[in-house]
C-alpha cells in the first residue's frame, strides 16, 4: 500500500503494458492522451517493438514470469507506471501470483480471478441473469454436440468438439499425448450453441457511471474457419479434430434492434461485478458469445481486461465514432480515464 500511494501521489507516471496482445493499441492510446510510455519486452521480442517511436521505453526481461520478482517490481515501481492488464498477463501468471503483484494495476485485479476459474465465471454469467450454454458435469453426460475447453484464458487453443463420451476420450486422449494437459479433469464440457460468434466490447467508466460500447468483433480461429475450404468429402476422410486457435479478428456492425439488449446486459454485470468483487469492473470488458437463429445472444465467456480484438479499433469504430469526434480505441480510452482520474483525484478508484 505504501508503495502505492509513492506512486499515485507521485503525479507523474508512465503508462505500462507487456509487449504482446494489445500493447501496441494500448501505447499509442497513452502517448495520444500525453503519457509517457514504458513497455515491459521479453528481449526475443525486441526487433519488434523498437519500430514504434510511440514506446518510450523498453523495459527488458527475458520471460513475463520475471515480473513475479520483487527486484524487477521494485524497479518498475521506482519508474512510476500503471501497468494496464491484459490476455498476455493472464495467460503467463496465474491469478494469484497477479493478486501480489505491487505494480499499481488500472481496472480491479481482483476479478481477474473471476475469469480464469469457471465455476467463478460462471457464478458472475449466472447471477447477471445471462443466457448461458449449459455446463455438462462428466463425459458420460454428453448427449448433443459439445466444446470441451481448457482452464485459462489459451485463446481457443486445445479445443475440441465431442458428441458422445467416445469423442470426448479420443479428444482428450490426443490432448494428453500433446502433453497439453495431464487428466480428462482440467477439461471444462459446455453445450455447443449454434450461431454466430460475436464479440462486444464495452467499456465501465467509474468516473461517469457510464458503459460504452466501443466495437465489436468476430475472431479469425483456425482450424474451424479454415475447414470450410476443404470439400466435406475430403474432410469425411481426414482423421482431425479442428481446434478453435485465435489467428486474428474481423470487424462486425450488429443489427441495430439487437444493440439495447447488449446495454442492459453490460450494465448488468457491472451492477453484479460490483456486488460479487468490489470494486467491480472499471475500465474494458467484454461479452463472448453466440446469437442463435431467434436473435437471443448466448453468452459463454467474459474477459474482465481488455482483449485483442479492440485492435481493430486503433482508429475508432463505428461505435466509438457515436460517441467520440476523435478516433477513440480501448487503449486510448482507458489513459483517457486514467487521465480525468488523476484531474480529479480519484485515481485510486480505478486502480487495485
Ligand atoms: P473462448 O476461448 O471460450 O472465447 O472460445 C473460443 C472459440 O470457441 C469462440 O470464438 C467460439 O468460436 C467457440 N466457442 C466457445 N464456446 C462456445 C459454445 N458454447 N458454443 C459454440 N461455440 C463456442
Amino acid at each position: 500500500m505504501k508503495l502505492l500511494s509513492k506512486i499515485i501521489d507521485s503525479n507523474d507516471y508512465s503508462v505500462s503494458t507487456l509487449g504482446s496482445h494489445c500493447s501496441l493499441q494500448v501505447l499509442k492510446g497513452a502517448k495520444d492522451e500525453g503519457f509517457k510510455t514504458l513497455l515491459i519486452c521479453e528481449k526475443k521480442r525486441s526487433s519488434l517493438y523498437k519500430r514504434f517511436k510511440f514506446i518510450d521505453e523498453l523495459f527488458f526481461l527475458d520471460n513475463f514470469h520475471d515480473l513475479l520478482s520483487k527486484d524487477i517490481q521494485n524497479k518498475l515501481i521506482n519508474k512510476k507506471i500503471l501497468l494496464i492488464p491484459h490476455g498476455t498477463l493472464i495467460s503467463n501468471l496465474k491469478y494469484d501470483e497477479i493478486e501480489k503483484i505491487n505494480i499499481p494495476i488500472f481496472g480491479n485485479k481482483w476479478i481477474l480471478r473471476w475469469e480464469a476459474d469457471r465455476e467463478l465465471k460462471q457464478k458472475l454469467m449466472y447471477d447477471s441473469n445471462f443466457n448461458t450454454p449449459q455446463q455438462i458435469k462428466g463425459k458420460k453426460e454428453i448427449k448433443n454436440l459439445c466444446i470441451v475447453k481448457l482452464h485459462g484464458a489459451a485463446g481457443g487453443k486445445g479445443y475440441f468438439l465431442a458428441w458422445d463420451e467416445q469423442s470426448f476420450d479420443e479428444g482428450c486422449r490426443k490432448l494428453i499425448e500433446k502433453k497439453v494437459i495431464k487428466t480428462e479433469n482440467e477439461l471444462y464440457i459446455q453445450e455447443y450453441v449454434i450461431g454466430v460468434p460475436i464479440f462486444l466490447q464495452f467499456f465501465y467508466s467509474p468516473l461517469k457511471n457510464e458503459v460504452e460500447l466501443l466495437g465489436i468483433d468476430r475472431r479469425y480461429e483456425s482450424d474451424i474457419d479454415g475447414i470450410g475450404r476443404i470439400p466435406s468429402q475430403v474432410q469425411i476422410k481426414l482423421d482431425f479434430n479442428p481446434t478453435y486457435n485465435v489467428i486474428g479478428n474481423f470487424p462486425v456492425v450488429l443489427r441495430e434492434s439487437l444493440l439495447q439488449e447488449t446495454f442492459l446486459m453490460a450494465e448488468k454485470f457491472v451492477e453484479t461485478s460490483k456486488k460479487l468483487v468490489p470494486p467491480g469492473i472499471p475500465g474494458p470488458f467484454c461479452l463472448e458469445g453466440v446469437y442463435d437463429r431467434n436473435g437471443t445472444f448466448v453468452t459463454f465467456e467474459f474477459s474482465a481486461r481488455i482483449v485483442a480484438g479492440t485492435n481493430l479499433f486503433i482508429n475508432g469504430s463505428p461505435y466509438s465514432d457515436l460517441l467520440y469526434e476523435e478516433p477513440m480505441s480501448m487503449g486510448r480510452r482507458i489513459c483517457r480515464e486514467i487521465k480525468e482520474a488523476i484531474r480529479l483525484d480519484k485515481l485510486r478508484e480505478i486502480i487495485t
